[in-house]
């Protein structure tokens, strides 16, 4: 606990004591904040055209559900890196991994080859560690979001990066040291309640916080159709974005597999979201399995 604050900047020690009662923004950063340049590029997009709404292929008696949703992978150092072009997404599921419905979220991404980001609680990666180990298997990226979910800005900043950091190890543990995969370095805020100190001691900790463009609201006692029109709805205002999940959830569960058959029938593709580097967290980790 002690290794987090020497990880901290001056600086940003100088604003704890300034903005104690600094109030945290209503939402994450939106999509505008991202498009400041793209650190790296790896694959093409698979060429499909943008927002086709027409059911062509439907007609032409293709299975939807086994349209391919890959797009480019983008492998950043910060969150500025993340540009998206009209036409993408990116997935992202919070609160996790929890049995069965992990697993069947895993199932539907699989049918369309899409990846996501996984932001998942250290308290639930360490009561399921298989099941981290396979959302890496899968090829998907792992980001951490607390150990137990806590409303940060409501902690002191010591508890508050406490939690940062212990959601980050016991993730990093879960996946373990036999090649199933390293925890990224992404990191998203619970109920995405944060403050300027608070992302400056999570930048100085070396994660990149990674915000919401839109919010599914798939907490919200809702159907699945309902959801399902709404997420949709949603996104075809903005027409591309990060997208806000749960995968704890069983309306979530059941509204996937049209959720990512309507991508593919509209034409967007699903950006895999990979981060360069080991976060400083993952230091002591090392350390101690020495
Ligand atoms: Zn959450």
């Amino acid at each position: 606990m002690g290794i987090v604050f020497k990880l901290l900047s001056i600086a940003s020690l100088a604003a704890l004591a300034l903005a104690g009662c600094a109030r945290p923004p209503e939402a994450g950063p939106t999509l505008s904040a991202y498009n400041a340049g793209i650190d790296t590029v790896i694959t093409a997009s698979t060429g499909s055209g943008h927002l086709r709404s027409t059911p062509e292929y439907r007609m032409a008696g293709i299975d939807q559900r086994a349209t391919s949703l890959a797009g480019r992978t983008l492998i950043v150092g910060e969150r500025a890196g993340i540009a998206l072009a009209p036409g993408e997404v990116v997935l992202t599921f919070d609160d996790g991994p929890r049995p069965e419905r992990t697993e069947a979220v895993l199932d539907a991404l699989g049918r369309h080859e899409a990846k996501a980001v996984f932001f998942m609680l250290g308290r639930a990666a360490r009561a399921h560690p298989g099941l981290v180990r396979a959302v890496a298997a899968d090829g998907h990226t792992i980001g951490s979001h607390t150990y137990d979910h806590a409303r940060l800005t409501e902690l002191s900043p010591a508890e508050a990066m406490a939690e940062v950091q212990a959601g980050h190890e016991a993730v990093a543990e879960a996946l373990g040291a036999d090649g199933a995969g390293d925890v990224s370095r992404f990191f998203r805020f619970p109920y995405l309640a944060y403050d300027g100190v608070l992302r400056t001691a999570v930048a100085d900790g070396h994660l990149i916080e990674l915000g919401v463009d839109i919010d599914s609201k798939d907490y919200y006692s809702v159907t699945a159709s309902e959801l399902l029109q709404s997420t949709l709805d949603a996104l075809e205002r903005k027409g591309r974005g990060v997208i806000l999940f749960h995968d704890i959830h069983a309306r979530t569960v059941a509204m996937l597999p049209d959720f990512l058959a309507a991508l593919a029938e509209r034409g967007y593709s699903v950006v895999s979201l990979k981060s360069t580097d080991g976060s400083v967290f993952d230091t002591p980790l090392v350390t101690a399995g020495l």
